[in-house]
């Protein structure tokens, strides 16, 4: 570990600094073995139209169980593959899980709603990324327009020219494209407006203040409105409460992504529950649920 921050210029005079490289680096080491050992597992968050209160799609998203049963958020672990550059192994093991289950689905006649994938976005500068994507895709068979690529904009994007041809490779694969955590980080109304995306997701800090300050839902409610305009689906992320939900029915919000409906659930409990919703359609069924 000395040997990695003397190259990066950083001296260790901070033991807890070097205890945290300790730490990544037996994250790394232990990421191929539990690849092999299928302790990754994916979570499944429904994303919800206000406007119906129904179930449209849902985001796929990675839980890192360890043998002893600790859960293990990937705020913990997703960084440091990123930092490492490890992270397209996991991002293509998550999307091979969701193309096996949703081949699952189609094979027994289940409701197989879209889902969406996180992929850093370093792999949209990798030539053979959407190759990849496509291979796995096709290799369960999976009807275009049901998988979803979000990728957050980490670093900053210099070459339109290069983000733009991968963009148009996926959509023309048959992928639905979205910007994340929009708001956070480096994205900004110039990623709108150079890029071509389908979905634009909005980071919960946008609606922080929402319920509160008339300037904020003012804000909100204009970029809201300009981005449809556009003919992008807005998504709102990190909804926890109904006057939240209130508030972006009112503004026409596509989609809504949070607690407030659902949190992110095991693949069974998800199935169980599109297969409960999709037997009640033409009711009001009741979508909300406390969830563990
Ligand atoms: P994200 O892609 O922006 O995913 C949304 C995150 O917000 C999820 O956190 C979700 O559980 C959380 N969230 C949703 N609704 C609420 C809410 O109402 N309140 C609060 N407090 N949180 C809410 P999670 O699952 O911990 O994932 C964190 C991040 O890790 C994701 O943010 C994504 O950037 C990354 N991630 C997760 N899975 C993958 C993956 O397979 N590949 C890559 N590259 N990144 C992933
Ligand atoms: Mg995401
Ligand atoms: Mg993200
Ligand atoms: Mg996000």
């Amino acid at each position: 570990s000395v040997k990695a921050g003397t190259r990066e210029g950083y001296c260790f005079y901070d033991e807890g600094i070097r205890l945290q490289l300790r730490a990544e680096k037996a994250i790394e080491h232990d990421m191929e073995a539990a690849l092999r050992k299928h302790e990754f597992i994916v979570y499944y968050q429904p994303k919800v139209s206000p406007e119906s209160d129904r179930i449209t799609c849902s985001e796929a998203l990675v839980r890192w169980r360890k043998p002893d049963g600790q859960m293990i958020q990937p705020g913990q672990f997703i960084p440091v593959f990123e930092k490492n550059h490890s992270i397209p192994l996991l991002d293509r093991y998550v999307f091979e899980s969701v193309c096996i289950w949703l081949r699952r689905m189609l094979d027994e006649g289940k409701p197989a709603l879209p889902v969406s994938v996180n992929v850093s976005c370093l792999q949209f500068y990798s030539s053979d990324f959407v190759k990849t994507y496509r291979e796995i895709r096709d290799r369960y068979r999976i009807p275009r327009g049901l998988l979803e690529i979000e990728f957050t904009e980490t670093i900053l994007f210099d070459d339109w020219h290069v983000m733009n041809r991968t963009v148009k490779q996926l959509k023309d694969a048959g992928f639905i494209c979205s910007i994340d955590d929009f708001g956070k980080g480096y994205s900004s109304l110039s990623t709108v407006k150079n890029l071509d995306i389908d979905v634009l997701k909005l980071d919960a800090v946008f609606f922080q203040d929402t319920g509160t300050l008339e300037k904020d839902r003012q804000l909100v409610a204009g970029i809201i409105h300009m981005v449809r305009q556009l003919g992008i689906t807005t998504v709102a992320e990190g909804i926890e409460t109904w006057e939240q939900v209130e508030f972006l029915r009112g503004i026409r919000c596509d989609l809504i992504q949070g607690y407030v409906y659902y949190k992110p659930m095991p693949q069974e409990e998800y199935e169980a529950l599109l297969i409960n919703e999709s037997g009640e359609y033409g009711r009001d069924a009741g979508v909300r649920q406390p969830e563990g």
